[in-house]
C-alpha cells in the first residue's frame, strides 16, 4: 500500500506512529448512531478496522509534506514515546522518529508542525519527555481556539506542552484559516483550515497544487464508518452538531476537488472520496 502521494510538486507521506485496538469505549458505543448499513460500508471501506471481539483497530498516522530543496512540514506528533500522556489508553510507545528517520528526516529538518488539535494521541512527540520541543527548528502551529479551550478545562498539557513551546518562541498560535506555505501567487500552498467539533480549536490541512490537492483531516471522522455515513457522531466530540458540520464541508471539498484524504485513524494512508460511496484504495 503507497503511504506518498504527490501533490504537485509537494509530496505528502504518512508516518505512522502506531496501531491498535482502542481500548476506551467497543466501537456501537464510540457511534451510537450507526446502523447495520453503515456498519457494512465501513467494512468495505477500511476492513482492517474490524479486529475480533468486535474490536476497533485504529492506525495513529502523521503526515510529512515536503517540497523539495525546501520546507518540511509536519502534520501532528502522534501517541508519543512511552509514558506520554496518551499512555493511559493508546498503544505504546510510538515509532515516529524511527519514520522520520526512514524518511531521511532529522528532527531538525522540520520547519513547521501543525497540530490538528491538542488530544494526547496527536501530540505525542511535541516535546521530549525533558519538556523541550522535539524539533528545535519548527514553528507549532496551533489554533487560538484550542489552547484557549485546553486552559478553560484546565489541562495539564498547557504546563506541560503549551508552555515549553511558548518559552523557545516556536508557539505561532493561528486565528482561522491561514496559508502556510504559498496563497497569493499560483504554485503549491497548504493552508491551515478550522474544522471545529471534535474539539472546539481543531484543524485540518489543505494541500494544493495546480490541479492537485489532498485533505489532511485531523480528527473530523475518526472511523470509516464517519465517512459512509457523515451524520454518525463520535462519542468523544465536543460540539457534535459543529463536528458533523466540519465533515460535510471538507468531504464536499474532498469531493470537488478529487481530493484523497489523509486521516489520522483510519488504516489506509489514503482514501478516495466521491460518487454515492467513497471507494477505498
Ligand atoms: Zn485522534
Amino acid at each position: 500500500m503507497r503511504s506518498t502521494r504527490a501533490v504537485g510538486r509537494l509530496t505528502v507521506t504518512c508516518l505512522t506512529d502506531a496501531r491498535g485496538t482502542f481500548t476506551l469505549l467497543p466501537p456501537h458505543e464510540a457511534f451510537p448512531e450507526a446502523d447495520a448499513v453503515d456498519w457494512d460500508r465501513a467494512r468495505d471501506l477500511d476492513p482492517e478496522a474490524f479486529g475480533p471481539d468486535d474490536s476497533w483497530q485504529l492506525g495513529f498516522h502523521c503526515f510529512a509534506i515536503e517540497r523539495p530543496g525546501g520546507m518540511i512540514m509536519l502534520i501532528d506528533t502522534g501517541v508519543g514515546p512511552e509514558n506520554a500522556p496518551a499512555a493511559r489508553w493508546a498503544p505504546m510507545p510510538g515509532r515516529l522518529p524511527e519514520a522520520l528517520g526512514e524518511l531521511g528526516v532529522d528532527v531538525r529538518d522540520i520547519n513547521t508542525v501543525v497540530q490538528t488539535h491538542l488530544h494526547a494521541d496527536h501530540l505525542g512527540w511535541a516535546v521530549t519527555p525533558a519538556g523541550a520541543p522535539m524539533f528545535p527548528n519548527a514553528a507549532y502551529v496551533v489554533q487560538r481556539a484550542e489552547i484557549a479551550g485546553l486552559r478553560a478545562a484546565g489541562s495539564p498539557l498547557i504546563r506541560t506542552v503549551i508552555e515549553p513551546l511558548r518559552a523557545t518562541g516556536q508557539l505561532r498560535e493561528i486565528d482561522g484559516e491561514v496559508d502556510l506555505v504559498g496563497g497569493s501567487t499560483a504554485g503549491p500552498r497548504v493552508t491551515a483550515v478550522p474544522t471545529p467539533g471534535h474539539t472546539a480549536g481543531h484543524q485540518s490541512v489543505m494541500v494544493a497544487d495546480g490541479k492537485q490537492h489532498l485533505v489532511i483531516t485531523g480528527d473530523v471522522l475518526v472511523h470509516a464508518v464517519q465517512l459512509a455515513n457523515p451524520e454518525v457522531r463520535y462519542a468523544f466530540e465536543s460540539d457534535p452538531r459543529l463536528a458533523h458540520e466540519s465533515r460535510r464541508r471538507i468531504l464536499t471539498h474532498a469531493e470537488a476537488h478529487e481530493a484523497p484524504l489523509a486521516t489520522a485513524h483510519l488504516n489506509r494512508p489514503f482514501i478516495n472520496v466521491g460518487g454515492p460511496l467513497a471507494r477505498p484504495q
